[in-house]
């Protein structure tokens, strides 16, 4: 029995919208046990919750990425503005079926964005976790090092920073810290993604698509069934089985969640 995990993608997004039941059945075939789809605000939240349903493979995580908050998502026709605090409620009552808490983080890529806004929401995000007692889903662009500092002042263990890429201090900041780090599939191509991938303990890393972004293949859609070009990739790294850096992944996941 295969047990790839895909712990991080975006199943909500438009480009899924026709063909989800063979996207999903690829990922089955290919080995898949696992599929996390991160929401980043109301709307892609209850599509997560609506997939988890409908395919048990499909794990909710839900969020909210602070540039949606304050603006919008480049992507994503569904945005509309919403009240944060009233989101953070619709997350708490549906915690039993919420698997993360993510995507959440600081994003300082869009310069037009307010950053202390954007810390208060992700202190808010940060806190709600503690609380439902779930991991944190990580990303941070342009924002790392605060990122970090953030975390450390909080209790919260379980944190796994998804498509880090802050500089090498910082991540072996994150590994002192215990905390988790993901190998995504366009690690084939991304020396930074390998030297992470190199660098991280076995029992501290995790794999992902971002699907459907970060596509192994340049100018492809990405989607959950490619994750296995990923534990390839960190099996040839690490100088480990494929099998062996299989279970090991999902023990890390089911340690998790
Ligand atoms: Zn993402």
């Amino acid at each position: 029995m295969s047990l790839f995990v895909d712990a991080h993608c975006h199943l909500d997004h438009p480009q899924f919208e026709k063909d989800m039941d063979a996207v999903i059945r690829r990922a089955k075939e290919a080995g898949v046990a696992a599929i996390c789809t991160a929401g980043v605000h109301p709307a892609s939240n209850r599509i997560a919750l609506e997939l988890a349903k409908k395919y048990p493979i499909v794990k909710a995580c839900l969020g909210i990425y602070p540039p949606d908050a304050l603006q919008r998502e480049m992507y994503d026709a569904q945005w509309k503005p919403f009240d944060v605090d009233e989101e953070i409620e619709y997350i708490r009552k549906h915690k039993e079926h919420v698997a993360m808490i993510g995507e959440v983080g600081l994003d300082y890529a869009d310069l037009a964005s307010d950053k202390s806004a954007q810390r208060e929401i992700f202190e808010k995000m940060i806190q709600l976790a503690e609380k439902l007692r779930k991991p944190l889903v990580v990303h941070s662009r342009k924002a790392e090092q605060e990122c970090v500092e953030m975390l450390q002042s909080a209790r919260t263990k379980k944190i796994i920073m998804h498509c880090f890429s802050g500089n090498f201090q910082l991540v072996k900041q994150i590994i002192d810290n215990g905390w988790f780090l993901t190998t995504p599939t366009h690690v084939v191509r991304a020396e930074h993604f390998q030297k992470i991938a190199r660098d991280t303990p076995i029992n501290q890393l995790l794999t992902e698509t971002d699907a459907p972004f970060l596509s192994p293949i340049k100018e492809q859609r990405n989607e959950p069934a490619h994750v296995v070009v990923a534990v390839r990739k960190l099996a040839e790294l690490k100088g480990m089985d494929i099998a062996e850096v299989e279970r090991n992944i999902y023990m890390n996941f089911q340690q998790l969640i």
